[in-house]
């Protein structure tokens, strides 16, 4: 998928300005790109439709490049399909809430039955009393593996047999619950390979019977392209409230997540990421845009560099740069944001479009920060403020490569680079005139 959206990202490399017709191209390979994430047609459609209209409307925005516009506009769409943003659990006004697990066999029903519990029970303050109902009356098995899990997480399961009727061990289940002042009730259900009218039957009447706050469809993240119709059925047949996507720790592009909100109008409100009880998170559309584009996490490095460089050390930045005394400080205050951004290959690996960078030249790039920062540490204050002092005088350049350990020909280097970074970045705010690089004197 990655390549797909990279070529497609590409083929806008030199263009000024979205166009109808420059983005045919690009808009066909996502369109491919998004069906091999094994997102529906129908939802395809819908999307590159919405896209291209809106991309074409965009016209320029300074310092944008178009591939950029058009990541951003495909990103926002994908985040925007999935519902914008976390949806939260539900919970009864009084009396007990009453979770409903439907979907197919193996698709981790019970292993969420038993998640969820110790995930409202860790929650912050109240952490939520749970009890669980094993409902899954057709393989004796499926009892003894809710009861196990129970006593994993230390929540009580209510577990009756299996030559009873679901409907009639959810009845006695919730009864118990409320006997036991119990905050939240999960029952598990039994599925089948395929959708069949017995099960839809029997689901109905414990729906009935139980009068659930949340009924959640449990899809396994491989499902393909089924997953459309299988939401489509259960939400009509039962009327479901959400879902809850599992197995995201495997290799799946996530397509499925795509389609649940778009066919059901349901949110995704909660991911299952592997076989451990822990394992069990809310649902971000924006992480999940990322991992459909296969661009890394843009949002979460967005989010760490403004940690990084709060929002003042940002203005008084861009005023030193406008006024050109952009100095050895700002250029080390720089730097070492840039270092505490993790590691470097963590840093260029989440910005869209970098591709594969080698660890060598990851090792390089830090090598260099260092041998940067050796130098600015041995100049004088006055020299930091004023790096013309350094670029006139011989003299001093000489002094901060021998107390530094380095060579005349490195703090040469390093003088330039501030010069060269005043005029990058002066140009990279659109203030016309830009500086000069001085010629350093001999
Ligand atoms: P059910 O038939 O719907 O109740 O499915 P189960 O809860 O019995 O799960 C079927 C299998 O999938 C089990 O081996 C689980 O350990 C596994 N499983 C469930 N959720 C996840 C998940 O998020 N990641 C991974 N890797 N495996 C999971
Ligand atoms: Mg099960």
């Amino acid at each position: 998928l990655t390549t797909g959206l990279e070529s497609a990202w590409n083929k806008l490399k030199g263009e000024e300005v979205l166009t109808k017709e420059n983005i045919v191209e690009p808009m066909r390979d996502i369109r491919r790109a998004l069906l091999e994430a094994d997102v529906s047609l129908p939802v395809v459609r819908r999307f590159v439709q919405d896209v291209s209209e809106q991309a074409v409307g965009v016209g320029v925005i300074r310092g944008v490049r178009p591939d950029q516009q058009l990541v951003k506009i495909v990103s926002d769409e994908l985040v925007k399909l999935m519902g914008g943003e976390v949806s939260q659990l539900t919970f009864a006004k009084s009396g007990p809430t009453v979770i409903l697990l439907a979907g197919l066999q193996g698709v981790g029903k019970t292993t969420v039955s038993a998640k969820l519990a110790l995930y409202l029970k860790k929650q912050a303050s109240p952490g939520k009393s749970c009890m669980l109902i094993a409902g899954d009356v057709y393989r004796p098995a499926a009892i003894d593996q809710l009861v196990i899990l129970g006593k994993q997480v230390d929540v009580p399961v209510y577990a009756v047999g299996t030559d009873i009727k679901p409907a009639e061990i959810a009845r006695q289940g919730l009864q118990e619950a409320k006997k036991k002042n119990v905050d939240v009730v999960i029952m598990d259900t039994a599925g089948r390979l395929q959708i069949d009218k017995t099960m839809m039957e029997e689901l109905k009447d414990v729906k009935r019977t139980l009068n659930p706050t949340e009924v959640l469809l449990v899809v396994d993240a491989m499902t393909g392209q089924e997953a459309a119709a299988l939401v489509t059925t259960f939400n009509v047949e039962i009327g479901i409230t959400g879902a809850i996507l599992t197995k995201l720790d495997g290799d799946s592009r996530g397509g499925a997540a795509l389609s649940v909100k778009e066919v059901s109008g349901k949110p995704i409100k909660l991911v299952g990421r592997g076989e451990r009880m822990e394992d069990l998170e809310p649902f971000y559309p924006d992480r999940m845009a990322g991992r459909i584009l296969g661009m890394g996490d843009v949002l979460s490095f967005v989010e760490k560099a403004q940690e990084v460089m709060r929002q003042e050390d940002a203005e008084d930045l861009q005023k030193k740069i406008m006024s050109a005394k952009f100095d050895f400080n700002d250029f080390l205050k720089q730097t070492r944001a840039v270092a505490r951004m993790g590691s470097m290959s963590r840093v260029l690996g989440m910005i869209p479009g970098m591709g594969k960078v080698t660890p060598a030249q990851i090792r390089e790039a830090e090598k260099s920060l260092l041998i940067m920062e050796a130098m600015i540490e041995v100049m004088t204050p006055e020299e930091r403020e004023k790096p013309e002092l350094l670029a006139e005088s011989p003299a001093r350049r000489k002094r901060v490569a021998q107390e530094s350990g380095k060579t005349e020909q490195q703090v040469s280097q390093l003088v330039a680079q501030l010069f060269q970074m005043r005029v990058r970045m002066k140009n990279l705010l659109g203030v016309m005139e830009g500086g000069s690089v001085p010629a350093l004197s001999n």
